[in-house]
């Protein structure tokens, strides 16, 4: 933690030192510095947010146009910001190399803040909280998520369900690139079990006939918006963002257009 605050009060100097050293030279030049340095996120600029629409109700296709709860507080976000946003669609285990090499700016897809994702990223605060769920056929003797050891089980690649399904004892895990295609499988006796985060289990059933959710959940877990370690700029603003739609009921209100309340 000492390390951590010396290398903050250090790069502060740092910055400070540079800034005036800046004062120096013409004004003119400390203007374009500045410009440059904050041209991919400043306010009238683009905010670029990577997502796989194929994830109802946060993020899915209406006609061409990407709907859902997470396309909502991405455009909430980048009015508070007076930013443009703009969705890049890509396959999910793609989002956070798109975030990390500055191809998109932000990762909003459903992303459950992990120990291993906050290695190469940061998390914004959460904006939701979500669980895993076991999707299985109304006739299946699975009830809990203990009776999934030696079943065979559909996954997303690269989500948590598929990391969570590795710690299953005997499983064969089945892994699919859209959470869809995990679904169709288990439709198709494939597969006995499916492991998918909360609401798009429940629109991949009322889409499926035969299908259930298992009413004991697998686990429950966080969303956060992912962006680059190096931005901490626009990580403050998003937070910054997120606090004042929470307060405003703004999120909520969006959360409520695509969930019924049970
Ligand atoms: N919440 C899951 C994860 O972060 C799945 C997200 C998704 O498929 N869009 O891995």
């Amino acid at each position: 933690m000492k390390k951590i605050i010396a290398m903050t009060l250090l790069s502060a100097m740092v910055l400070s030192m540079t800034a005036c050293g800046s004062k120096e030279v013409t004004e003119e030049a400390t203007t374009e510095a500045v410009a440059t340095e904050e041209a991919a996120t400043e306010e009238g600029g683009q905010l670029v947010m990577a997502t796989n629409a194929e994830f109802p109700p946060y993020e899915y296709r209406e006609g061409d146009q990407i709907v859902g709860i997470d396309a909502d507080i991405a455009a909430a976000i980048a009015e508070e910001l007076g930013m443009e946003l703009v969705i890049e669609d890509m396959q999910f285990d793609s989002i956070i190399a798109a975030v990390q090499s500055g191809k998109a700016d932000i990762g909003v897809a459903g992303m459950t803040v992990t120990e291993d994702r906050l290695v190469t990223v940061n998390f914004s605060d959460p904006y939701t909280q979500a669980a895993q769920v076991i999707i299985v056929k109304t006739d299946s003797e699975i009830a809990t998520p203990d009776a999934l050891a030696g079943k065979t089980i559909g996954v997303q690649l690269g989500t948590t369900g598929d990391l969570y399904a590795e710690d299953i004892e005997d499983a064969t895990i089945e892994r699919y690139n859209k959470g869809f295609e995990a679904v169709q499988a288990l439709t198709q006796g494939k597969v006995d079990a499916v492991i998918i985060d909360r609401e798009p289990a429940k629109v991949f059933v009322e889409q499926n006939e035969g299908l259930k959710v298992v009413d004991e959940e697998f686990t429950v877990e966080d969303y956060a918006i992912c962006i680059a370690k190096e931005n901490s700029e626009l990580l403050e603003k998003i937070n910054t963002a997120l606090a004042t739609l929470q307060e405003s009921g703004k999120l909520d209100e969006i959360k409520a257009k695509y969930i019924n309340a049970e």
